[in-house]
C-alpha cells in the first residue's frame, strides 16, 4: 500500500522502526486520551444530551436545547461554571479578541506575562496599531519577557502589575515561536503567583492547540477563562467553525453580551444545524488529538536523527500539538510541505508554493487538504521562508494519516535530493 502510494521502501522500514520504538510513548498518548474521553462522555450524560439536541435551530435561536446543553456540557468538561460555545465565534482569534472586549474598560490594562502574544492579537490588542483595537477604545498593554532559560520573570511580572491590572493573557502554546509550551502545572503556578498579588484580577488562558493534551485544563489550575477554536482541537475535526470560552460566570456572561448584543447575551444565536457536528466532535476530540500527538512525536523521532532540530525534541513531554522542525534551507521547507500535502486526502494533487501572507515578514508556504477550511487538527504544516528555515505542522485527524503525511514529507525530501549525507 504504501508503495503505491509513493513511499520507497527505505522510507518504509524508517518509520516502521521509529513507530516500533515509541510504543510506551504511545500507550500514555492513549492513557490520557482515555480520561479525557471519560470526562468527555461523563459531561454528556450529566447534562442528559439527547437526540433533541441535534435539532437545528434559525432566526433568533431561541430556547435552542442543543446549543445550551452544549455549553453545559462544556463548562462541566473544563470544571467552570459556564461556557459560551458558538458558531458566531468565527475562529480562536475572535474568540480571544471577544474575552478581552467584553471584560475590559477603558483605562484597564492587560499584562502578557510570557512575552509577546500570538501573532494575530497584535492587532486585536493594538501592539500593532489596527482599527478597532482595544487601544483605540483606552485599553492599555503590557508584557513581560520570559527570562532567558524560558521560566516566568517573577520579579518582572510583580512589577508589572498595578492598579490598572485588570486582564492577564497566558497563551499555553508556543503557537509559532520558539519557546516551549506551558504545561498546565506551570500556568496553574503562574496563576497563583499573579492572585497572589492581585486576586481579583482575571486571568485568561489562551488555550489554542492544547485541549486534551493533559488530562487537566488551565481551568483546574485557577484560570479565570479558558478560550480556543473548533477548527482545532475540542473541535474533534468534524466542527466546521466555531470557538468556545469558559469560565466563571460573571466573565463568560460578559462575552455573551458582547457577542450578541447587551440585553440579549445568550439568548440569541441559531445553533444552524452545527450542533451535532459540535457533539460528536467534542466526543471523538480526545482520541483525534491523540493522533495528532503520536504524529508530532513520530516526527520528531524521525527527523532529530536525520540531523534536524525538533522543538519539541524527540524526547521531551508535550503540551500542545505542534511539531516544529528546523530544516535549515529553504528548499527542504518547500519540499516537506510539499510532502504533507500529496499525503492529504483532499487537494493532494496540488502543489504549494511560498507566497506574501498579511500578517507576516516573509513568505509563508503553507500545506493542508482538509475537510474543513484552515482546520488545523487535519494534518497540516506551513513553513515562513527565512532563517532558520523552520516548518511548524500540526494535527492529523487519525495516527495512519499523520504517520503517511509525515513519511510522504521525507519522501519528497529524499527525492530532491534534500536529505544529509546519502540519504
Ligand atoms: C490558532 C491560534 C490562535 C488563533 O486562532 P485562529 O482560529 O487562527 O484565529 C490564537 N492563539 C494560539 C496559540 C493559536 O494557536
Amino acid at each position: 500500500m504504501y508503495q503505491s502510494l509513493g513511499i520507497d521502501e527505505n522510507i518504509f522500514r524508517i518509520g516502521e522502526s521509529t513507530a516500533a520504538a515509541l510504543a510506551d510513548r504511545f500507550a500514555e498518548i492513549d492513557r490520557t486520551a482515555e480520561i479525557c474521553q471519560m470526562k468527555v462522555v461523563a459531561a454528556m450524560q450529566k447534562n442528559r444530551v439527547s437526540t433533541e439536541c441535534f435539532e437545528s435551530s434559525t432566526g433568533y435561536g431561541y430556547n435552542d436545547l442543543g446549543r445550551d446543553t452544549l455549553e453545559a456540557v462544556y463548562a462541566d468538561v473544563f470544571h467552570t461554571e459556564s461556557a459560551l460555545v458558538r458558531a458566531q465565534i468565527t475562529c480562536g482569534t475572535h474568540a480571544l479578541s471577544l474575552a478581552m472586549a467584553a471584560n475590559l474598560r477603558p483605562g484597564d490594562e492587560i499584562l502578557s506575562p510570557v512575552g509577546k502574544p500570538y501573532d494575530t492579537l497584535e492587532q486585536v490588542i493594538g501592539i500593532v496599531p489596527a482599527p478597532g483595537s482595544l487601544r483605540e477604545f483606552g485599553i492599555t498593554y503590557r508584557q513581560v519577557e520570559l527570562l532567558p532559560d524560558n521560566s516566568f520573570d517573577y520579579d518582572g511580572i510583580r512589577a508589572a502589575i498595578n492598579e490598572h491590572t485588570k486582564l492577564i493573557e497566558i497563551q499555553r502554546s508556543k503557537g509559532y515561536l520558539t519557546r516551549p509550551t506551558f504545561s498546565v502545572a506551570q500556568i496553574g503556578e503562574l496563576i497563583s503567583f499573579i492572585k497572589g498579588i492581585k486576586p481579583d484580577v482575571i486571568c485568561m488562558v489562551d488555550n489554542c492547540y492544547g485541549e486534551f493534551v493533559e488530562t487537566i485544563e488551565p481551568s483546574d489550575v485557577g484560570a479565570d477563562l479558558v478560550v480556543g477554536s473548533l477548527i482545532k482541537n475540542p473541535g474533534g475535526g468534524l466542527a466546521p467553525i466555531g470557538g468556545y470560552i469558559a469560565g466563571k460566570s460573571e466573565y463568560v456572561e460578559q462575552c455573551a453580551y458582547r457577542l450578541t448584543s447587551p440585553g440579549l447575551g445568550r439568548e440569541v444565536g441559531a445553533s444552524l444545524g452545527v450542533s451535532r457536528s459540535f457533539y460528536q466532535g467534542l466526543f471523538l476530540a480526545p482520541t483525534v488529538v491523540a493522533s495528532a500527538l503520536k504524529g508530532a512525536v513520530f516526527a520528531a523521532n524521525l527527523y532529530e536523527p536525520l540531523g534536524f532540530p525538533c522543538v519539541p525534541n524527540a524526547t521531551e513531554e508535550r503540551h500542545d500539538i505542534i511539531q516544529a522542525v528546523t530544516l535549515g534551507s529553504a528548499e527542504r521547507v518547500v519540499a516537506f510541505c510539499k510532502g504533507i500535502q500529496a499525503g492529504s486526502p483532499v487537494d493532494s494533487y496540488v502543489t504549494p508554493e511560498p507566497w506574501a501572507m498579511p500578517g507576516y515578514h516573509s513568505d509563508v508556504i503553507m500545506a493542508a487538504g482538509a475537510f474543513y477550511q484552515g482546520s488545523s487538527i487535519e494534518l497540516s504544516a506551513d513553513g515562513p521562508i527565512e532563517p532558520p528555515y523552520a516548518v511548524y505542522f500540526q494535527g492529523g485527524l487519525t495516527w495512519a494519516h499523520a504517520k503517511f503525511g509525515i513519511l510522504m514529507s521525507l519522501q519528497k525530501l529524499k527525492e530532491a535530493g534534500l536529505l544529509p549525507g546519502k540519504g
